[in-house]
């Protein structure tokens, strides 16, 4: 697979902050845990010039800011805009919506077309047990930020774990069906964390639809080969629906579909969850935040080649570190 290789675009996952306030079970260790050196965090001008030469070079369909937190990295909508003013596509950020309240609009006038927000659970005491110490309000008001601010389509990606939230998926569903939002229900994947007790916490995305199949009738929207949602719509006896989708990484892997490259907050590449390794990029510190176009090129290849196509997600690094 090389930059002249025929392929639906790559979706462009770039991590601004490997740190995150909260300490989601299955996402991030505890106490203690620190991140990359702070001078070793990609500035937002090395961050566009990357995405620029990627963009020159090679198909992009979607570049999506994440982390870590990307709330939690000051000023991250000023990346959004240089982001903006480079013509990428489809700009989507992911958060946990602790700070979104203050900052939805913001995005949006900065460029911002959508947003993925992460939503576990709706009952506040789960919700804070969840995410270890998360403020379900903050949340909820950051979801009404985003609507008001025009933000479309807001997508609530929830992690679906035995025992903790599995019996909360129908109330969730009717709650995006309240808030004109899609819902995602995500399979935990063995990743970092969340490969201990990983057996135990597991909920395939068949028997979360089996259980939504007792409450709704689900109509499958048509499938793209590059999709990683298996999405179908709810629908509703007044008209219109509520579109809902499963990823299915475990059960299901798509990684024959996958166009995923992700960047590190500390310059890395990484082409598939399933590799430890990362490919380090390496910008002039003197020359200030060039890279060399053919040196990225290379960069991006070597860890596009390294994509696994077996679907084993067995990976020791956490998730806030790779950046989701
Ligand atoms: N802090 C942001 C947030 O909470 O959405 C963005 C980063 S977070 C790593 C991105 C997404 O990855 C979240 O929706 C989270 O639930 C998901 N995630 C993290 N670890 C996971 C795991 N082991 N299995 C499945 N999804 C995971």
């Amino acid at each position: 697979m090389t930059s002249g290789d025929r392929h639906p675009g790559l979706s462009l996952r770039v991590s601004v902050t490997d740190r995150c306030p909260l300490r989601c079970s299955y996402c991030r260790p505890g106490a203690g845990a620190l991140g990359a050196a702070r001078d070793r965090i990609l500035t937002y001008e090395q961050i566009a010039n990357f995405v620029s030469v990627v963009m020159d070079r090679y198909a992009v369909r979607q570049v999506r800011i994440t982390g870590g937190e990307p709330l939690a990295r000051p000023q991250v909508e000023r990346l959004v805009a240089m982001l903006a003013a480079l013509g990428v596509p489809d700009l989507a950020l992911t958060t946990n919506g602790q700070h979104l309240a203050g900052k939805a609009a913001i995005l949006r006038r900065s460029g911002l077309m959508r947003i993925n927000i992460s939503l576990d659970s709706l009952d506040p005491v789960r919700f804070r047990e969840i995410t270890g110490g998360g403020v379900l309000e903050k949340t909820l008001a950051g979801i009404q930020a985003a609507r008001d601010a025009g933000l479309h389509p807001i997508k609530l990606n929830t992690v679906v774990l035995r025992g903790r939230n599995d019996r909360e998926v129908v109330d969730l569903v009717r709650f995006a069906e309240e808030q004109g939002a899609e819902l995602r229900f995500l399979e935990l994947m063995p990743i970092g964390m969340a490969s201990a007790g990983f057996a135990e916490s597991f909920v395939s995305s068949a028997e979360v639809r089996e259980r939504l199949e007792e409450a709704f009738d689900l109509e499958p929207l048509p499938e793209r080969p590059e999709d990683t949602s298996r999405d179908f719509v709810v629908r509703r006896e007044r008209g219109g629906g509520t579109v809902i989708g499963f990823v299915s990484p475990y059960s299901q892997p798509f990684c024959a579909g996958c166009w995923r490259l992700r960047l590190t907050a500390a310059g890395s590449l990484i082409g598939c969850l399933a590799r430890p390794q990362g490919i380090p990029l390496s910008w002039d510190r003197h020359g200030g935040s060039r890279l060399d176009a053919g040196a990225v090129c290379e960069a991006v290849d070597l860890a596009l080649g390294l994509k696994r196509r077996d679907g084993n997600f067995v990976q020791p690094r956490h998730m806030v570190m790779i950046g989701g």
